[in-house]
């Protein structure tokens, strides 16, 4: 791990509040997609200083009969009843017996087996991802469609040490691929677009390759994450100090616009604009934006390219999107972004931010 990242990682977490208590569930709800997120003390990821663009919280942790009676709450729901599809999350990995201690892990999947939901979703880190836990999930779930969902980002290695602080060796997560295949479970893959530091033209770059590599090693799923700035993270930090900014929802467009059709059809979207974090604090998740002319629109687009997985379907918005003419200049500008900027300018931002990020965790780390 990087030293001063993680410094500065665990800096700004020591003031980050504590979960809501009365929330040991939060539910997000999309399209027929229904996102549990279990509140736990943290991801031990995070607790020990990595990743520089996650918040997913921490907090006291709850009994295990404090969350199963949640559960039972939400499948009683309405917004239950009209999913499809459920996503099973922890505040780091729904799979870690530290966050969530086995058997409650069990019980929880149980619970979800009994109900009409047919797609489960399992995020979580590669580490949690073993041999004895795909075993008891196949025995749970039975013939249920199951996808065990990690984290992969970008398959640049310095881009995960030196700006994410989150390393994963790529072999080491092609095993873990064939493993989940060999118990008929499927593989999605997180990445994200908009790197900071790097020009548009190598944020595009780094997420085509990101999905090359993904799908040569059979990824089943792919979820695009632009860069949302979250609260409570060095992004914010970066950004508040003027070293990194939002990323162009067009970004995600042209990206989509150039995938082969293969990956057309295997690529989902997360975190495009649709949702965001707030604490009482006042501070709330910076979201990818362009200008009030062409933002609602591109939303909308991404809103109907996410629900429907239809090849032809998916085309067909792609190229009439393409069409449309906006009087502002937000697509020329992103279009004239992508060819300029190269290496050394990345060199030179990375250095400038980081001799701000080390005269600030020296200063306010010594308090
Ligand atoms: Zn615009």
């Amino acid at each position: 791990m990087n030293e001063l990242l993680s410094k500065a990682n665990l800096l700004i977490r020591k003031d980050r509040p504590p979960d809501k208590p009365w929330e040991c569930i939060t539910t997000f709800w999309h399209n027929k997609f229904l996102q549990l997120t279990f509140h736990t003390v943290g991801c031990r990821y995070s607790l020990a200083g990595s990743c520089t663009m996650c918040n997913y919280g921490a907090g006291t942790g709850y009994p295990p009969r404090i969350m199963l009676q949640e559960l039972e709450k939400i499948c009683h729901s309405e917004i239950f009843l009209e999913s499809d599809m459920v996503l099973l999350g922890g505040s780091g990995s729904f799979l870690d017996d530290q966050e969530i201690p086995e058997e409650l892990q069990l019980n929880i999947m149980q619970y979800i087996a009994q109900s009409h939901i047919q797609e489960i979703h399992i995020e979580t880190h590669y580490k949690s991802v073993t041999e004895s836990k795909l075993k008891k999930i196949r025995e749970i779930f039975a013939n249920k469609k199951i996808y065990i969902e990690m984290g992969l980002e970008t398959v640049t290695e310095e881009f995960q040490k030196d700006i994410l602080n989150k390393l994963i060796p790529l072999s080491e997560l092609g095993k873990i691929i064939q493993q989940i295949h060999a118990y008929q479970m499927y593989t999605s893959l997180n990445i994200l677009l908009g790197m900071p530091f790097l020009s548009a033209g190598q944020q595009l770059a780094d997420a085509r390759a990101t999905i090359h590599w993904a799908m040569e090693n059979k990824a089943d799923y792919i979820v695009i994450f632009p860069v949302n700035i979250q609260p409570y993270t060095l992004f914010e930090w970066w950004h508040e100090h003027g070293f990194i900014s939002e990323v162009s929802p067009w970004l995600l467009f042209i990206l989509l616009f150039g995938l082969s059709e293969e990956e057309l059809r295997t690529v989902c979207l997360a975190w495009y604009g649709n949702r965001s974090i707030s604490y009482s604090d006042g501070k709330r998740t910076i979201v990818p934006y362009s200008c009030s002319e062409c933002h609602p629109e591109l939303l909308a687009f991404f809103n109907d390219f996410s629900s429907n997985f239809d090849l032809e379907y998916r085309k067909k918005i792609l190229w009439k999107f393409s069409q449309k003419s906006f009087s502002c200049h937000c697509y020329q500008n992103i279009l004239a972004k992508i060819e300029t900027g190269g290496n050394a300018d990345m060199l030179s931002a990375m250095e400038t931010a980081y001799h701000a990020t080390k005269r600030w965790v020296e200063h306010d780390g010594a308090r």
